[in-house]
This record gives structure tokens, C-alpha cells and sequence, in this order.
């Protein structure tokens, strides 16, 4: 995983955008399609190192572990992606107004 990754706890770099993006670790596969889908996004290609999004497999815990990165920008497209319900996205006020406008 990246430095700069901030981890499973993570605090939403859009925060005050868009989006607060939360996940779920419980509920994830780990079939990697929001990587894709973020990838996609922010660099033009499909390639999981070029994801915000990072999965990898915790064997203590015997699951997937979401993570993010600073690159995030709270557009909410994983969560779209994700089959399963792993991430969440909570619109903000300033996500409210946007949608208003
Ligand atoms: S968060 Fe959702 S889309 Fe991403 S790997 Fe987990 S189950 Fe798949
Ligand atoms: S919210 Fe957008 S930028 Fe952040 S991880 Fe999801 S798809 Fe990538």
C-alpha cells in the first residue's frame, strides 16, 4: 500500500465536499471493481495502483481491509461500484447545495 495511506479510520480528504466517504470491511469480497472504477477516474486506465481505493487481505483477521489514500477526492464513484454495500457515501451540506444548484 501507498505512504500515504491513511487507513481503515480513515477521515475523507473531500471532507466537506461532496461526499464523506465511509467502509465497511465486514462487508467486502475483495473483488477489487471499485479499484477499477476509481482508477478509471482519476487516471484514465484500469490499474489498482493508480486507485485511491486500496483493498488488501488481513489473514490475522481473516478478511479484506479498505483503505484510502490522500488522492481521494470524496467522488462518491466506488461507492456506485460496490456490489455489496461495503462503502457508504453521506452527502454533505455543501454535497446537499451542489445538487441544489
Ligand atoms: S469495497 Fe466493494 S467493490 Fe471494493 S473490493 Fe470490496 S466488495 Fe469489491
Ligand atoms: S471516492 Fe472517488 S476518488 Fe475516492 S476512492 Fe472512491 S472513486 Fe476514488
Amino acid at each position: 500500500m501507498a505512504e500515504d495511506n491513511l487507513g481503515s479510520d480513515w477521515q475523507s480528504p473531500g471532507k466537506g465536499k461532496r461526499f464523506n466517504i465511509s467502509a465497511d470491511s465486514e462487508k467486502c469480497v475483495g473483488c477489487r471493481v471499485c479499484q477499477t472504477r476509481c482508477s478509471f477516474h482519476l487516471a484514465g486506465r484500469f490499474s489498482f495502483s493508480d486507485s485511491a481505493v486500496g483493498i488488501t487481505w488481513n489473514p490475522q483477521q481473516d478478511r479484506f481491509e479498505i483503505s484510502f489514500n490522500v488522492k481521494c477526492n470524496a467522488c462518491g464513484r466506488c461507492v456506485n461500484s460496490c456490489l455489496y454495500g461495503a462503502l457508504v457515501a453521506e452527502k454533505t451540506e455543501e454535497g446537499h447545495s451542489r445538487w441544489r444548484r
